[in-house]
């Protein structure tokens, strides 16, 4: 089994991109329910805050390091880290090879309209693929039950769920058994990005791993939010033994 690094308690893996792909389509083929994690500075942040999260992260098959920050923490921690493995990044492979293993994939979650967007253009990039169900992650309680019988009736083997951190880990933690998908990962605003909702950062700000910049500036509500970082950076640093 792969390396667990221990970030301010919430136990990361260190994986290649290619091992976590690997990896979670085994678990596709399986029957056992897996939830995947990606965290970033912000969700492990959070999870410091939150034993709940921290819990359930730390139950979770596969924690990937989504962002430069959780890399860095790693390393700097003395860790092995080899890459960094983000959700979206993460969530298009799966996709990709999802075409050849003949596998059914569910998006649930964003605003309405969003992951009606997200199918059309996963259509688009990988021909044959097999959305076999969309729904907003607008909903109340009442609404659950309908939601959990649709992705129940179409057997995904893989569910993106896009509730925002940390709600789509504790909705999974939650309803994932009963949902009998083998696969599950919170995937953030990845729906957002596929249906050009939401911009990524361009390529050179991605590689000089300033993505979270990027994001804090296009999304002013976000900008509270980019001091997670440094607050992060501290906090690490003072975690070292
Ligand atoms: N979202 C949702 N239901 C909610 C709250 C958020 O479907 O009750 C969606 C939101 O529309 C967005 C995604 O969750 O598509 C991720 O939200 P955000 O980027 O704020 O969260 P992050 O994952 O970056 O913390």
């Amino acid at each position: 089994m792969p390396n667990k690094v221990d970030i301010l308690g919430v136990n990361v893996d260190a994986m290649t991109m290619s091992e976590s792909v690997a990896q979670i389509e085994t678990y596709m083929a399986g029957e056992e329910p897996m939830m995947i994690a990606t965290a970033n500075a912000e969700m492990i942040m959070r999870a410091t805050q939150d034993e709940e999260l921290r819990d359930i992260l730390n139950r979770a098959a596969i924690v990937t390091a989504d962002g430069a920050g959780t890399v860095w923490a790693a390393r700097h921690l003395g860790y092995e880290m080899p890459e960094r493995v983000a959700g979206y990044d993460l969530a298009q492979q799966l996709m990709k090879n999802s075409v050849r293993q003949g596998q059914r994939i569910y998006f649930f979650g964003s605003a309405p309209g969003v992951a009606e967007k997200a199918k059309a253009k996963a259509e688009q990039l990988y021909p044959g693929i097999q959305i076999v169900g969309t729904r907003d992650g607008y909903f109340t309680e009442a609404d659950e039950p309908a939601i959990i019988e649709d992705i129940k009736a179409k057997r995904p083997h893989l569910l993106l769920v896009a509730l925002g951190v940390p709600k789509q880990e504790k909705w999974l933690a939650k309803h994932q058994a009963e949902l009998g998908v083998p696969v599950a990962i919170g995937v953030g605003g990845t729906l957002d990005v596929m249906a050009g909702v939401m911009k990524r950062a361009p390529l050179w700000m991605q590689k000089a791993k300033l993505e979270w910049l990027f994001r804090g500036m296009l999304q002013p509500k976000r900008a509270g939010r980019l001091l997670a970082l440094p607050k992060f950076v501290l906090k690490v640093h003072g975690s070292r033994g």
